[in-house]
């Protein structure tokens, strides 16, 4: 690169904006597509257990006794199967990611079944 060059792109550097983001102050917005976490509205759930069949990486438990459904929050790799071939459209993906930990994170849900009768 020739000193013209160089002096270029610096001067376009100082008066562009900045290619980064002040994170966590500025947060991203994700697009509308986003596949991001999975939400569960649990009363809707019929603990049929497909979710959990479908899911390749085995995130999703589903007790149907227990009227519980829980998931791996890492082990969800965002595919979004699970959501895709619920028969009652109970699962959907937000648009935000699982906050990082350094350790595993499981998410129970348990129907209330009285509130149901
Ligand atoms: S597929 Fe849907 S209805 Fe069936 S257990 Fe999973 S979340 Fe519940
Ligand atoms: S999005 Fe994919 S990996 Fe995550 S729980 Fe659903 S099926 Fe499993």
């Amino acid at each position: 690169m020739n000193i013209m060059n160089f002096t270029k792109v610096v001067i376009k550097n100082l008066f562009d904006k900045p290619v980064t983001r002040a994170y966590p102050y500025k947060k991203r917005e994700y697009p509308e597509r986003t596949r991001g976490k999975i939400e569960i509205d649990i009363d809707s759930c019929i603990f049929c257990g497909i979710c959990s069949r479908k899911c390749p990486t085995g995130a999703i438990e589903v007790k149907r006794d227990e009227k519980l459904w829980s998931i791996e929050r890492f082990g969800c790799i965002q595919c979004g199967y699970c959501a895709e071939s619920c028969p009652k459209k109970c699962l959907s993906m937000n648009q935000n990611y699982t906050e990082p930990d350094a350790k595993k994170l499981k998410d129970t849900y348990i129907q209330n079944i009285e509130e149901q009768a």
